[in-house]
Formats: C-alpha cells, structure tokens, sequence
C-alpha cells in the first residue's frame, strides 16, 4: 500500500468493505481473535528497529529507548494481556437473578460492535494506534486506524506492514491530515476511539453524533504534580524532584499524561530548582548531543513553547534553564526550563504545555492546592509526592482526574490490569486490558425463558393468583 491520502470516495469504500465482512463475522471465534493478535504481535516484533527508526525520523530525533520502553514494549504487553486473558472475557457470563425469574437464566453474551475507528496523535504513533487496536481486534472488530499527518515516515511503515500482515477489510491505515480527519469521522462507525487534543474532540464528538456512532475519547489538559509537605518516598525531597524532572523530560515533555505544572511548599522553590538542575545533569550529560533526549515535533510546535515562556517571562517570571545546554531551533531541542513567580493568566497556566517547561506554584496549605486543582478542568493525570499517608488519602479522595500514581509518574498507565482514560475536559471512556475489552464490545443481556415461567401466572384475565404473585416479597 503506498502512503497516499484517500480521497472521501475512496476512504468510503475502504470502510463499506470492512464494515459489510464485521456484518458477516457473528461472534468471531477466539482462533480468530487470536491470530490476529498473534499477527498484530509479529508485525511489531519483527520490524521493532524500523518502526524506532521511522519515529524518530519524524520528530527528527527520538530516544530508541524510550521508543521501546513506552511504545514499542507497551503494546507487546497489551497483546501479551489479551492473548493470556481474551478467551475468558468473551466468555458468556451468567448474572444471578431475583427467585420470580425462576427457572429462567440470566447471561451476559459479550458481541462485537463491528467496524471501529481510530484516530491517533503524533506523540507515540505506534501505542496509540496499534494499543487501542489490539483491545479493538480482542473483542473481535474489525479496525480502520487514521494517523497523523505529522508522523508521515512512520505513517507510510505502518500502512505497508498492516498490508503485508493483515487483510484490508480486517485491518487497514489510513494516513492523512485535517481533513482526512474530517472524513474519516463523518464514517458511521459503531465505535471511534480518538486520542489528542481537547479542542479536536469536541469536533470528533459532534461529527460522530451525527451517526450516533458511540466515542471513546482520550484527551489531554493540564496535569498536577504535587510535591507535598513531606515528599516522599520515605521524605526524600531529591528523590521525588528526579522522578517528577523524568515525567517532564521523556519525549522532551510531549507525553499527554507529563505533569504539565508542579506545586511546591513555600519557600521550596530555589531548593526543587538545583535538584532539578541535578536531576538533568544526571540523565543527560550532554544535553546538546545525546541521542537520548527527544526533539520537538516540528518547528511550529517549538516556536510555539518559546512564545509560551516569552509570554511568561514578559509578565514577570523567572525562566531557570535547567541544563547548561541552550535550546537549538535548527534542531528542535529544547532545553528544559522552570519558570517560578509566574503570572495567574499566563499562557503557561492556561494551555497545556506539551514540552520540557515546568511552572512553578507555591503554597502555604495542601488545602489551596485541592482548590487550585477543583476550580479546573478535570486532569488526565495527577502526581503526588508525599510520605504522609494521611495527606495522600485526602488528595486522593478529595481531586478527580483520569489517574493518579503517587511517589513517581506515568505507572498507572502501564499495568493492564488498570484502565486507562481521562474524566471531563480529559476524556471519556477507558481502554487497555479487560476494560478495553468492554470499551469495544457490547455486553448482551440475554434471558433464557424454559417452558414453565413464575411470571406468566401474571397474565389476564388478572384474580387471585395474580394478586398473591404482585404481592411476594422482594
Ligand atoms: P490533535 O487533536 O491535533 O490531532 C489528533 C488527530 O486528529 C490527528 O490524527 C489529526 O490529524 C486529527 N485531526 C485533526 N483535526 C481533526 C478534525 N477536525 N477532525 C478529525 N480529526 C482531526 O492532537 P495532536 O497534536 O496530534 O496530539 C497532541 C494532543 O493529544 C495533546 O493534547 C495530548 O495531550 C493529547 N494526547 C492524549 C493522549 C491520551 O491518551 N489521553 C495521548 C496522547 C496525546
């Protein structure tokens, strides 16, 4: 398959045909399923160093390990899940029901929905398309999966591999920008899974209500991470900075669940800045150079984080660089920065950040930092760093976000044995393991009804009977 943007007509066909075989597949049977996982799992793993080297192709340079460890091993774990555990979740399930049902039977037959679609960001490619599809192929759908325009050598990869590994009405790529985009959500799907931006979800979910075609979406925002009174673990202040500095350095901060913005107790602000600096220093000697740290995606991405810190520091914030290393436009480096005193308004408080910028707040009270967060949008994610387990049970139970880890960042996304997903202005929905098992199948309630039924002694002409059956306890 070459890379080419589908025309309306074309992206029509493609999605008439995969819809009418899912029409034709009934329940799929778990061979099925799992081939195509199996599949699914072969095409990454037999071109793993093509897939690392066509992403970093497009940001212009991307860790190799960090393509591994977030993409690369997460989804070889999610098939590995599914393909452990996929038989029994599409098992029919029989649910107890009140004795006036009796002898009747009460079951839950899990059904694929049919055709679902996928439209992924440029952040991590390969997770979020081939993550979302793999729960989307173990509940037995067939998976049409839209990429972004700004990932086109990784684009043009995938769409060659899901060719050679994958019939095209099973599973196919469609690559291309806004408007494909456009096109791709006017196609009456039975679910669409979107990941990215909080503004192009809300044109996602108004063009899928015309079809009334049901969405998942997997959004971003601005994310807390909290360095409590007594940051943990086990108090170590230096610890907890190292570990909130990874979360905002990995990808070069362009991670939809990075802290986007850190709280620190007054008067702590000089001290988290020279672990921070340490904390670089450690990871990346020499920023300038290293193959390990992650470019921006494009020059309009990177043009965009400075006018965010020159909008800072023009109200009166302190930028401190936290390498010795300068940023390099040519190359889209951008070396990572905490902005302190910053201004309520600035862009830095209001848009999510989406790189290596850290603002600074600091409080008296773990009390103003629930309310700061309670007057916003819900957060994707929420970071806590605290040894005091009682503070930590009051964040906790007091915030709403789509998840939290507490003493480290971005772990609960990794376990699939936790959903994933975001809540308000984050998102919808949930995938990863059994939950996106559910997100893409519908659970049919099914009553098996013998020759004899309690309740059809309920029918007319209605008297005694009747009367004593109503009356039955609960
Ligand atoms: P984006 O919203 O600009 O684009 C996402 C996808 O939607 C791309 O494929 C794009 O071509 C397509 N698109 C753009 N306009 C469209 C339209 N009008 N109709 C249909 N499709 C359209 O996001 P992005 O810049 O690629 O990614 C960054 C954003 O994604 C950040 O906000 C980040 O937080 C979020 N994100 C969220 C998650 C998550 O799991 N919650 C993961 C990664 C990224």
């Amino acid at each position: 398959m070459t890379q080419t943007v589908p025309h309306d007509a074309a992206l029509s066909a493609m999605f008439e045909t995969l819809r009418a075989q899912s029409r034709k597949d009934g329940m799929v049977s778990w061979q099925t399923r799992a081939d195509r996982l199996s599949r699914l799992r072969s095409l990454v793993r037999d071109h793993r160093g093509t897939i690392g080297a066509a992403i970093s192709a497009d940001f212009g340079q991307r860790s190799r390990h960090e393509t591994e460890l977030l993409e690369i091993n997460h989804v070889l774990d999610g098939i590995h899940h599914s393909l452990q555990h996929g038989q029994r979740w599409m098992r029919t399930q029989d649910r107890k029901r009140s004795y006036k049902y009796w002898p009747g039977r009460a079951s839950i037959l899990p059904q694929p929905l049919g055709a679902v679609g996928v439209i992924v960001p440029w952040n991590y490619p390969l997770d979020l398309s081939l993550g979302p599809a793999n729960s989307a192929l173990t509940a037995g759908n067939r998976v049409m999966i839209k990429l972004s325009e700004l990932t086109p050598h990784f684009g043009a990869l995938l769409a060659e591999l899901a060719a050679r590994y994958f019939a095209q009405d099973e599973l196919c790529i469609v690559n291309g920008g806004v408007d494909t985009g456009r096109a791709f959500c006017a196609l009456p799907f039975d679910h669409l899974l979107f990941t990215g931006s909080t503004a192009v979800g809300h044109q996602v979910m108004h063009a899928a209500s015309d079809n009334l075609t049901p969405v998942t979406l997997e959004l971003g925002g601005k994310s807390p991470a909290i360095i409590g009174p007594r940051a943990g673990p086990a108090g170590d202040f230096d610890k907890a900075v190292m570990r909130l500095v990874m979360g905002k350095t990995l990808n070069a901060g362009q991670t939809c669940i990075a802290p986007d913005y850190a709280f620190v107790p007054r008067g702590q602000a000089a001290r988290f800045i020279a672990s921070a600096r340490r904390a670089v220093a450690a990871f990346y000697p020499s920023l300038a150079t290293t193959s390990d740290y992650t470019s921006i995606i494009s020059d309009r991405h990177f043009q965009r984080l400075q006018a965010m810190v020159d909008d800072a520091v023009g109200r009166g914030a302190q930028a401190s660089p936290l390498s010795d290393a300068a940023s390099d436009p040519a190359r889209r480096r951008f070396a990572p920065l905490v902005l302190s005193n910053v201004a309520p308004g600035s862009r830095v408080l209001e848009e999510e950040i989406f790189g290596p910028v850290l603002p600074l707040l600091e409080y008296d009270d773990l009390e103003q930092v629930i309310d700061y967060i309670n007057q916003r949008p819900r957060p994707l994610a929420l970071y806590l760093f605290e040894s005091d387990r009682k503070k930590v049970e009051r964040v906790l139970t007091a915030t709403v976000s789509g998840g939290v880890t507490v003493n480290d960042v971005f772990f609960h996304v990794g376990p699939d044995t936790l959903p994933f997903g975001g809540v308000g202005a984050s998102g919808m929905g949930a995938y990863h393991g059994e939950t996106g098992f559910r997100t893409f199948s519908h659970d049919k309630p099914v009553f098996r009804q013998p020759a004899f039924s309690l309740l059809s002694w309920v029918y007319p002409p209605y008297g005694r009977r009747a009367e004593r059956l109503l009356r039955m306890p609960d």
